[in-house]
């Protein structure tokens, strides 16, 4: 396992937890304290502080841990969400090992979905 850091929670989860996902190097799990009706964190398991750091990674690292961020999305049946990554304390970020919050909401998108065809058929 490359680069953990002691006492990190994410290099915990990231070696013993319980994912909805996994690719080399990258895992999805849920988020403990969900602020959508799905909210996933993509984490890379080499240790790195934050968005700051991306440098560190190499360009094919990047290349799979973003398609990786997509390919769960889709398989958890989101086609609308964000991606985003809380930098620095003042940011957010209240953990301090890399990681992307995707954040959707099925039902809400189906609903806006059928209230369009609603709408269209009108
Ligand atoms: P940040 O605030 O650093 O951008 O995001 C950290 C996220 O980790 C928060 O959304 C928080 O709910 C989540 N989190 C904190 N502790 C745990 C945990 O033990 N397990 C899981 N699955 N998520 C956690
Ligand atoms: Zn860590």
């Amino acid at each position: 396992m490359p680069s953990q850091r002691e006492g990190c929670l994410f290099c915990d989860i990231v070696r013993d937890g319980t994912y909805v996902a996994k690719t080399k190097g990258v895992v999805a799990i849920k988020d403990i304290n969900p602020k959508a009706q799905t909210h996933l964190l993509i984490i890379p398991e080499r240790h790195i502080e934050s968005f700051r750091e991306i440098g560190e990674f190499h360009a094919w690292e990047l290349k799979r841990m973003l398609e990786f961020i997509a390919e769960t999305a889709r398989d958890v049946g989101l086609t609308d969400y964000q991606v985003l990554t809380n930098v620095g304390r003042s940011a957010g970020q209240t953990i301090f090992h890399l990681h992307w919050h995707v954040l959707g909401d099925v039902e809400s998108h189906l609903e806006h979905s059928l209230a369009l065809t609603a709408v269209s058929e009108l």
